[in-house]
């Protein structure tokens, strides 16, 4: 996997959220209202994934804004767990996943040009047991948000994690899932680091890494430095913060937080030289966090 430092590369940031629905699937509100909302709400593209199906969205594409087409398909999972839900971002045409096993769903997802994201495993019941014979995702769902509003189960950090810790690179997405037009709309996002607002680029970025998700807190700049295994650190700084976490595999990691009555704007990490990835949360004082990609080690 690739492992591009957004914060240090050419290019402007972008908002987008990867996982959204209208009525051509279980979603309220149709398709130009959905589209219409987001550019509205300043967003700089959506992707919309109504199930098992890929729409037709050019229309909806307008100045600063790019409309993505995609899908949330269902294949069966033949590994113990609940049917499986996948995006994927940038799809031509519909996958036929009732008859296709997960990793052709998967194949045909790439063989289209687009990506997948394992989508809140939380949610799912999904644990290692479910990926670990998956191939070819680039992204496991670390925050949904209509899974958090519905149920309270919103959050896949240990999923993820998981993934890093027993399979291998793979990024982090913070998605709406927005099916109704407020109470699952505008709370997670990615922000994308890219050459230009096209679908190409954007799709790039995300191949490469180069984005991070949040709640509203945000991520100012990132870097590691260091040339040896021995001296290397992680460097964040962000909007004002009540603790800022740096996870590694297992129990590696630091957490550190604000004095009190004080904030953080930033902190930084002594690489452990037996760490596999470093990433990075920012937790601000409502407790809205934002989370960047690992750097692969
Ligand atoms: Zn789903
Ligand atoms: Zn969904």
């Amino acid at each position: 996997m690739e492992n591009l430092n957004p914060f240090k590369q050419p290019g402007q940031w972008y908002r987008g959220n990867t996982h959204s629905h209208s009525t051509e699937s279980d979603g309220r509100i149709p398709m130009d209202e959905r589209f219409a909302a987001y550019r509205e709400a300043g967003y700089n593209f959506l992707v919309l994934t109504d199930h098992r199906k890929v729409n037709d969205v050019s229309a909806y594409s307008a100045e600063n804004f790019l409309a993505i087409s995609g899908s949330e398909v269902h294949p069966d999972n033949p590994y113990g767990g609940s049917v499986f839900h996948i995006v994927g971002i940038n799809l031509r045409e519909r996958i036929n996943c009732a008859e296709l096993h997960p990793n052709d769903v998967l194949a045909e997802i790439k063989a289209q040009g687009g990506e997948a994201v394992l989508c809140h495993p939380y949610w799912c019941g999904h644990t290692i047991r479910d990926y670990e014979q998956l191939n070819g995702y680039f992204a496991v769902e670390v925050y949904n948000d209509t899974c958090m509003v519905g149920i309270g189960k919103g959050f896949s950090e240990q999923a993820w994690d998981d993934v890093l810790d027993r399979i291998g690179p793979v990024y982090g997405i913070a998605a709406d899932d927005a099916h109704g037009t407020e109470h699952d709309c505008f709370h997670a996002w990615v922000m994308v680091k890219a050459a230009e607002l096209t679908i190409d680029a954007i799709m790039d970025a995300f191949r490469s890494g180069a984005f991070y998700s949040t709640l509203g807190p945000e991520i100012v700049d990132l870097d590691l430095v260091g040339d040896s295994a021995r001296d290397r650190k992680v460097i964040v700084k962000c909007s004002p913060a009540q603790s800022i976490i740096f996870k590694a595999q297992c129990s590696t990691g630091r957490r550190i937080v604000a004095p009190e009555g004080e904030s953080l704007t930033e902190a930084e990490y002594p690489v452990p030289s037996a760490a596999k990835y470093v990433r990075v949360e920012i937790v601000d004082e409502e407790g809205k966090k934002a989370w960047s990609n690992p750097f692969f080690l």
